[in-house]
């Protein structure tokens, strides 16, 4: 397919790329990888050596995992057909995914496609300030946003960040977003029993402080992705719907993540029973074969840019370019058979639970675990210094761990780069085609590697 040799490629890569995520010096003593090949959960090198990937592509997305022929030519068949038309015009893969969506989201009703999860928490909230200028004199525009949440990586989406470090250096940020609490019982700010309802309450407390009639919306993701994979309880959600019905505020859900099966249903926020009025949607949508993103809301969300038609800025005005491209819904609606064909859902709550048990023992076995926490194939180890004191285990040391996966050929992730002195989570998110064999592979190689960089315990 190229014609470059592969020493050509690193060259040109070397030369011209600028990879993201890592600071450049890195590539001073190494070679960047380079992926040129996957197949199942399986990935290939530049120089031929196979890594199993814990990390569907590094950062959660290849749901159903490498090498799916059936979505390649769903895309090729519907790209030789009509690739692309933008504007207010729709398409067959377009309005046949936005069905077969909704019929899995019930409540929800109209889905708005665009291109990256950053892109649709941008549009998420230019509805709500839009809604806030149409029906409520532009008053209430607010938008709270958690503490160890992140929501993308635009200005506006940033200014909804609760990760520090991925903010640090950006601002000056758009105004109108506040910050909540996080809900992480494992680090306590309240000595409670009932933990989530105390960290809903300090929702409240929020919004009474800025004044109910002043906030439009409350942004959250089911289950924190890259704060350290945060898993807030079912009555933390039964409490944020209250309030947020009691307030009249949109409960916005960020499922970037946790979409499109992630957690072992559809959407992570069916596991806890909320009804959303805005869902953003991402990587797993089309699990990386095209590139696709979706805000779904309800209709009453969406009736409210649909009335008083003689008003010219009444409609939302808003378009992506690359929201009329018809690769990602084609890729979507195949993504979403091979989830049900292959009845992934089951297969992510089984091994899912396999490798929160493997987790846990590895937990009993090396005190360096301070916590394990997850949902279906999203799991997370907290790792410290002391597991009485909770001090954060060094990221550097951390950084070696994943690092003795990788040797081991197996591609960990880790909270980094996102909250100065809390980047000590180890990140598991495999494809949700893992077999029990692969997830013991994963749990073996970590407690090697944890033997091998921080001792036996
Ligand atoms: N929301 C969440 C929860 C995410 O984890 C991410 C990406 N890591 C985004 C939004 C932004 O998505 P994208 O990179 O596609 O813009």
């Amino acid at each position: 397919m190229y014609d470059n040799d592969i020493s050509g490629v690193v060259a040109a890569d070397r030369a011209h790329v600028w990879h993201h995520l890592i600071q450049h010096r890195a590539f001073d003593a190494k070679d960047p990888r380079i992926i040129v090949e996957g197949k199942g959960l399986s990935v290939w090198d530049q120089n031929g050596r196979e890594f199993m990937d814990a990390v569907s592509g590094g950062v959660w997305t290849v749901n159903v995992g490498y090498g799916r022929e059936s979505i390649a030519d769903a895309v090729r068949d519907q790209l030789v057909k009509m690739n692309y038309f933008a504007g207010s015009a729709g398409s067959i893969p377009g309005a046949l995914f936005a069905q077969k969506l909704i019929e899995k989201m019930p409540g929800m009703s109209r889905v708005y496609y665009t291109n990256s999860g950053s892109e649709a928490n941008e549009k998420a909230f230019k509805m709500v300030r839009q809604i806030a200028h149409k029906r409520y004199g532009g008053k209430k525009n607010k938008i709270l946003y958690r503490d160890r949440d992140y929501h993308g990586t635009t200005i506006g989406a940033l200014s909804a960040c609760g990760q520090e470090q991925r903010a640090a250096q950006y601002g000056p940020f758009v105004p109108g977003f506040v910050p909540v609490p996080h809900c992480l019982e494992y680090r306590a700010q309240w000595d409670v029993e009932n933990y989530g309802q105390r960290a809903a309450d300090a929702i409240e407390e929020v919004i009474l402080r800025e004044g109910p009639d002043t906030v439009g919306a409350l942004c959250l993701e089911p289950v924190t992705a890259g704060g350290g994979v945060i898993v807030p309880p079912k009555d933390y959600w039964e409490r944020v719907q209250e309030i947020c019905a009691k307030y009249d505020i949109l409960l916005h859900i960020d499922e970037v993540v946790c979409g499109v099966g992630r957690t072992g249903t559809w959407f992570g926020y069916q596991q806890f029973g909320v009804k959303p009025d805005m869902v953003t949607m991402a990587k797993g949508v089309a699990s990386g074969y095209a590139a696709i993103a979706c805000l779904v809301t309800t209709e009453g969300v969406f009736d409210q840019f649909r009335d008083d038609a003689a008003d010219p800025l009444n409609h939302f005005r808003d378009i992506s370019t690359f929201g009329g491209c018809t690769a990602g819904p084609a890729a979507a609606l195949e993504n979403m058979k091979i989830i049900e064909d292959e009845h992934l859902l089951d297969n992510t709550t089984a091994m899912g639970a396999r490798l929160m048990a493997g987790l846990e023992a590895i937990k009993d076995k090396h005190a360096v675990v301070g916590d394990v926490r997850g949902m279906g194939l999203f799991c997370g180890a907290e790792l410290v210094a002391d597991r009485a004191t909770k001090e954060p285990l060094d990221e550097k040391i951390v950084a070696a761990v994943v690092a003795d996966c990788d040797r081991q050929g197996v591609i960990l992730g880790m909270t980094n780069r996102s909250i100065p002195g809390f980047n000590n989570t180890l990140c598991l998110s495999p494809a949700l085609i893992s077999t029990a064999d692969d997830i013991d592979r994963m749990l073996a190689t970590i407690d090697e590697a944890l033997t091998n960089v921080c001792g036996q315990s």
